[in-house]
């Protein structure tokens, strides 16, 4: 198999590293060099790797001993790799939308991104493309979904904004009128 980890521009042979116990120590294993052209980007991949490389939990089905100091996957990750099922409204290669499975309207959809970004307050200038395509897709999403009334999106974030699932979404809501101010 030739799977790779993807960090920080660099693509990382999993073979090379799963001898490893500890992700990180391989990762730093990896990228550790005396000179200081290495030591920049040991830095850039430990800070891209605390926030968990794009394409790791896709990797973790396959390395569970390597991967399993991780994080657990979110309920959202598991849709993504059809781990567990979903409504699917639209998949490209970014994104995915699909029905909320608690629906607070008659249309209560859910757009994720691919990565797994755990929330708004990750984001990063890195992540500016990835944002615009989400919004781009609001718009195309609600025409397939047939709200020509207008709809609502929400993105609740941490606790005090009642997120209870740590992978970025959008709530596209409506087929009624809603209420504001929200709760
Ligand atoms: P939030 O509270 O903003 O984090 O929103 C999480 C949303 O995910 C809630 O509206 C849940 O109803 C929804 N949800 C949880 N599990 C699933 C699932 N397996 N499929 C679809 N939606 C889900």
């Amino acid at each position: 198999m030739d799977d790779n980890l993807s960090l920080a521009g660099c693509s990382v042979p999993i073979q090379s590293l799963q001898r490893h116990t500890s992700p990180i120590i391989a990762i730093l294993g990896h990228f550790h060099a005396p000179d200081p052209a290495n030591a920049r980007i040991t830095s850039q991949v430990l800070l891209e790797f605390a926030r968990i490389p794009a394409n790791f939990y896709s990797l973790q089905p396959r390395y569970p001993s390597f991967t399993e100091q991780l994080p657990p996957m979110t309920i959202f990750q598991k849709i993504i790799n059809r781990e567990i099922p979903a409504r699917i409204v639209h998949e490209d290669q970014h994104c995915m939308a699909f029905h909320d499975v608690s629906p607070q309207a008659p249309v209560h959809v859910l757009l994720i991104p691919k990565k797994p970004v755990a929330s708004l307050a990750e984001l990063t200038a890195d992540d500016a493309q990835l944002c615009g395509h989400l919004l781009q897709m609001v718009p195309v999403i609600a025409r397939q979904l047939g709200l020509s009334d207008g709809y609502r999106t929400v993105i609740n974030t941490g606790g005090h904004g009642g997120q209870t699932v740590f992978h970025l979404h959008i709530h596209i809501l409506g087929g009624r009128p809603l209420h504001w101010p929200p709760g």
